[in-house]
């Protein structure tokens, strides 16, 4: 392999190997037989032809963060994009190309200060290629749609042609349609997504409000009727319970995509009378820009904690009794034993959420999302409004700790599981998820299928719920 790709394969045993092997979830320790690591597709395409000719199964790394860690696979090859991040913006086209290795964080910086963005996630972190394939839901999908819906066109290398194919509403559409939802690791290797970009305020109401515990069962109620009625497609509200220091408490992740005053009045409205911990709203919502707002929720703060990630879709009419379990559940959360170690802990500072333990929340849908006919993409989904996950989180060296975030998790989403609608987020696949298949994909499981045996018919890209 090192004769065939010259400079570019890391192998058991190099400096860089541990490196490059490890996901950004720490909970697997992935040993994968040889990365091979690209900076273009000339490169991809080299990988990918090696890989076939040889017959090794072939794992692809785009930002590193599979729930699973399946960007890194023991015994398979990694194809790692993480040197491919080059992001140009075609102002004439209201476009942006974005490589196959780059962080959305990245699109969003760059797009900004042109006034655009493109629909991506929120966390700066994560990969464009593999949230892209599973959907992407995040700030400005209830106003513009998932990130999945601006893709014009994608460029992926694929074991059936081992040269880059095109992908487009013209050619190739079958890909198209599958690169669509389909789920990131499928079709062969993503080198370029091209997005359509909108434009965007310089500013915008945005940020995480604190509530107390006591109010969490009052607030996710506003939250749930607001949503159910003729909610607003602008503000993104995620409500979430998280740890203050050692104490629980509930928190809304907020982003109004509009004028300032609007997204005021239309957050007011859907508290009723409830109030922040951090004071009245006015003071405790501020402006911010999008690129800030989906890096200042501490998201990148848990790099080496390992992770336990548990999702479904919550039926659109979900019963008070959800909200009294999440609360009961969220209680029992297995506490690290430095829980008391926060910054603002003892020190009369305004509450502050404490992410790198376990948390919980839902993640609103509905709007521009639910209005793409449902078969126009792999994405099932279109018609839920609701997806709640858990996230238990801790440190990977801790066995005990490690045993009792698992059942933690498990035991959360199957007390869940009565008022969810069957479906789950591709993006936040889950190991242990019994008929995935139909969960993440529902009634487009066995059309993927078949694109998956048209693109990879010799099973090249594999991992443990790939589309075979
Ligand atoms: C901290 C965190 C925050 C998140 N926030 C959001 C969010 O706000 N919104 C949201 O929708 N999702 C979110 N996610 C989920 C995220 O979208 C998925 O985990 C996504 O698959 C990550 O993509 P990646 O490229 O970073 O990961 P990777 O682990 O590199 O890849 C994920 C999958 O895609 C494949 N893949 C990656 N790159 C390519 C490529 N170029 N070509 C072909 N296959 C490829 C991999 O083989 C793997 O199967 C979050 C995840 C984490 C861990």
């Amino acid at each position: 392999m090192r004769e065939a790709l010259p400079g570019r394969v890391v192998l058991p045993g190099d400096r860089t190997y541990d490196l490059l092997r490890m996901p950004f979830n720490t909970r697997p320790d992935p040993h994968p037989s040889a990365i091979i690591r690209c900076f273009s597709e000339e490169d991809v395409c080299s990988a990918v032809e090696y890989a076939v000719t040889a017959d090794l199964p072939v794992t692809v790394r785009g930002g590193g963060h599979s729930a699973e860690g399946w960007c890194s696979i023991t015994d398979q090859v990694v194809i790692d994009l993480s040197g491919m991040q080059h992001i140009e913006i075609d102002l004439e086209n209201e476009l942006v190309h974005v490589s196959g290795g780059a962080r959305w964080g990245q699109v969003d910086l760059a797009t900004y200060p042109w006034g655009y963005a493109a629909p991506g996630g929120a966390c700066t972190d994560v990969g464009a290629a593999g949230l892209t394939m599973g959907g992407g839901i995040g700030p400005v999908t209830r106003s513009y749609g998932m990130t999945i819906d601006s893709l014009v066109e994608a460029r992926v290398v694929t074991s059936r042609d081992r040269r880059v194919v095109v992908a487009d509403d013209e050619h190739e559409t079958d890909l198209f349609w599958a690169l669509r939802g389909g789920g990131g690791g499928n079709f062969g290797v993503a080198t370029r997504f091209s997005y359509k970009m909108y434009p965007v305020r310089p500013a915008a109401l945005g940020g995480i409000l604190l509530f107390s515990w006591d109010d969490m069962e009052a607030l996710w109620k506003a939250y749930r009727d607001w949503m159910q009625v003729d909610s607003d497609d602008h503000l993104l509200i995620n409500p979430m319970v998280v740890w203050m220091g050692p104490n629980p408490g509930c928190a809304l992740m907020t982003y109004y995509n509009g004028e300032p005053d609007t997204g005021m009045a239309v957050m007011k409205e859907m508290l009723g009378g409830l109030t922040p911990m951090t004071g009245p709203l006015e003071e405790s919502l501020q402006l911010t820009t999008l690129p800030a707002f989906t890096g200042g929720g501490e998201t990148t703060a848990w790099p080496g904690t390992a992770q336990y990630w548990r999702n479904g879709f919550l039926d659109n009419d979900f019963p008070d009794e959800a909200i009294s379990t999440v609360k009961e559940w969220f209680g029992r959360c297995p506490m690290p034993p430095n829980h008391h170690n926060h910054p603002a802990a003892g020190t009369g500072l305004a509450p502050q959420w404490r992410n790198d333990i376990s948390f919980a929340y839902i993640e609103s849908l509905g709007g521009a999302m639910g209005r793409v006919p449902v078969d126009d993409t792999a994405f099932f989904w279109r018609d839920q409004k609701f997806s709640f996950t858990v996230i238990a989180i801790f440190d990977p060296s801790m066995e005990q700790w490690a045993e009792e975030s698992h059942a933690w998790a498990d035991g959360f989403r199957a007390a869940m599981e009565p008022y969810m609608s069957g479906g789950a987020y591709a993006n936040y696949i889950q190991a242990d998820l019994p008929n995935f298949g139909e969960a993440y994909y529902g009634d487009h499981y066995e059309r993927l299928r078949g694109v998956k045996a048209t693109y990879d018919p010799s099973h090249t890209f594999r991992f443990p719920q790939d589309l075979r």
